[in-house]
Formats: C-alpha cells, structure tokens, sequence
C-alpha cells in the first residue's frame, strides 16, 4: 500500500527544524526549506538548490508539496483578470486581479463553494465542498503577484478577501494564510492592504477584535432592516441585525478600525426611502462607509439593480449625514469576475 506523504507545508518553521534535527542534520536545514516554501514560493523540492541533491530527494520522499495551479487565465477587456485555480485534489476556485491606475488588488476565495445561501450570488449555487488551507490562499496571492508584475509591470498591492467562500466559517486558515502573506517569511504585505469581507457572522467578528487582527473589516450588509435581510440573506435569521450591530460595535471599540458596508441596491427589495433611512440609523452605531456595489445578474430575473434614482438617494441621503459613500463600477463583467459571479462556469 502506497503512503500518503504529508504536504511540508502543514509544518510550521519549528516543526520543520526538529523534522531535520531528528534526521541527524542540523536545525538550519530547517530554516532553509521554509524560505523557499513561503518567502520564494517554489513548488518543488528539486529547486531548493541551496541542500544537496541528497536532502533534496529525502524530502521528496517524504513530503508533497500541494500547490495550486492556475487551470485557465481570462482577461477583460477592462484588464480584469481572472483565474481558475486547481486544487490538488481536482476542485477548482477562482481568484481575481483587478488592476486600477494605482493599485492592484487580487480578489481571493477562501472555501470551495460556499455554506451561507445569499440568494443574488452565483457561489452560493454551489455547495460548500471544502475550506482551503493556508496554503492554497497563499498560492492564490502568489500566482496574482506573479500576473500583476508580468502584465502590469507592478507588485501586488491589495487583497480583499471576497472570491468565493465565507471566510469567517474558515476562520483559522484564513487567519494563518493572512498571517504567512504579512510575514517578513512570507510577502511582507501590510495588513492594512488587505480587507476581509464578511457576510456578518457576530460571534467571528467578535473573536477577530479578540485577536487583535491588524487587517480592514467589510460585512456585506444589503439591508439594514431584518425582513429584508432574512428574504436576501437567510442566515441572517440566525444572526440577526442586532447581533451583528453589537458585534461591530464591539470590534471598533477593540480596534478603532472604520468598517466598510458592502451594499448592492435592487428594485422593489431595497430601494425605498425607509431602506435608506435604517441604513443611516446602521451606519452610526460603528465608525463606517458604505461602497454602494452594482448588481452582476447571475442569470435569474428575481434580482435587478435598481433605477439611478435609487442609487442618487442613497448617496445623497448618507452623504447628508457625514457617512462616505462610494459609488462601485463592477470589473470583469464580461468574464463573470464581477462581484457575486464566481461560480466555476470554465
Ligand atoms: N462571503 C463573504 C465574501 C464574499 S464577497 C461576504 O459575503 O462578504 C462577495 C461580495 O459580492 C459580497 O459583498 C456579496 O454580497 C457581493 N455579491 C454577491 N453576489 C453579487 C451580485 N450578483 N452582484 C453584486 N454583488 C454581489
């Protein structure tokens, strides 16, 4: 029977090093495979040309290394790119780059399909298969690195935890992968370059103040009103507003860090005045801005963005009250990369 060898990289530094002392080899040995596991990001032990042709076959006699590959690569006519991502064991995601004038920003998944049941989303179409690990959010942000400087001349300058997946129910691989891409080990990204978005899960967003993250908060709010939400966004009935207020409230007074509301305004479910009036009332309990998103049909007519007048409404009203709102043009429309599209159709 053949042995399923472990992925090297489910060792921490630590691990790694008494893996090498217990080889008869020394510690440092240790050191050196880490830095080309995270910090150069090779996918093979035969390019780890600092350790002898020896240890470097001992190791692929041991480990695997369970990289992802990117599958197929889509380009928008608005520069978006999008890729398909393969896993090791076959499933696919998708992650975005989204390249502005000044920035670029990649746009990874966190599970491979999605658990939460968000009736306007195409990822929630497909059931939650699996959570990735550290790793595999890793590599995602690598392979948009790699994309962003070959076709944009730049380095990576964003990430926003917004491609497929609730990142809140893989709490800790989300937290380890942000934890490898801001080490020196790793990327060395600044936290404050990466927002997670969640769709407001309270007792995750309590335990993120807890462990004093350093990285930006967005929830996908939609409603400020429970009715509503729950029609949109049926889990909310478990987490219901109030929750969700209490726990944000809870999460500026740990870290003084404003949270973004994601906010996507549709005809006939959102977009009446006391829609715009609960939000304000939302909007104040927590330091905030709202990023009013445009709806990316995913192909059932139950959902239509609403008229501009809406849209005018919303922003007028919350501009009134000193809340920022920012008006989001979708990207990748054309490749189904946009906000809400992702859903394996490659
Ligand atoms: N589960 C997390 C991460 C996904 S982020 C979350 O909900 O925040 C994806 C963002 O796109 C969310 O703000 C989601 O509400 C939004 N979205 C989903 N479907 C959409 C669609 N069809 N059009 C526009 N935005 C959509």
């Amino acid at each position: 029977m053949e042995i399923k060898k472990k992925d090297i990289r489910a060792l921490t530094r630590e691990q790694l090093r008494e893996f090498f002392v217990a080889q008869g080899d020394k510690a440092f040995r240790g050191n050196q495979v880490y830095e080309w596991l995270w910090g150069k990001a090779v996918y093979s032990f035969e390019a780890m040309t600092n350790l002898s042709l020896d240890t470097r076959s001992m190791l692929e006699a041991n480990f695997v290394i369970n990289n992802i590959r990117v599958d197929t690569m889509q380009r928008s006519s608005d520069g978006t790119i999008k890729n398909a991502v393969r896993l090791h064991d076959d499933l696919i995601v998708e992650s975005v780059l989204i390249p502005t004038p000044t920035r670029t920003t990649a746009c990874v998944s966190s599970q491979v399909g999605c658990s939460l049941d968000c009736k306007f989303c195409a990822t929630a179409k497909l059931k939650r298969m699996r959570n990735l690990n550290p790793d595999e959010i890793y590599d995602q942000v690598v392979a948009i690195d790699n994309e962003s400087r070959l076709y944009y001349d730049r380095p990576l300058s964003n990430i926003v935890f917004m491609g497929m997946g609730e990142p809140l129910m893989n709490y800790n691989n989300v937290i380890k992968a942000i934890d490898m891409i801001t080490s020196s080990d790793g990327l060395g990204m600044s936290p404050k370059r990466i927002t997670v978005s969640t769709s407001g899960v309270p007792k995750m967003i309590r335990k993120l103040a807890d462990d004093g993250v350093k990285f930006k908060l967005a929830v996908s709010l939609h409603s400020a009103i429970d009715e509503v939400r729950t029609s949109i966004m049926p889990f909310n009935e478990h987490f219901p507003l109030s929750e969700l207020r209490q726990a944000l409230e809870y999460w500026y007074s740990c870290t003084k860090s404003r949270i973004t509301y994601e906010y996507v305004v549709w005809k006939g479910i959102n977009d009446r005045k006391k829609d715009v009036d609960a939000l304000i009332r939302f909007c104040k309990f927590a330091p905030s801005k709202v990023n009013l998103i445009e709806y990316n049909p995913i192909g059932d007519d139950e959902f239509r963005q609403a008229d501009d007048t809406a849209i005018s409404m919303y922003q007028e009203a919350l501009e009134y009250n000193g809340i920022t709102v920012t008006v989001r043009r979708s990207r990748g429309k054309d490749i189904d990369a946009a906000c809400g599209q992702l859903a394996n159709k490659s």
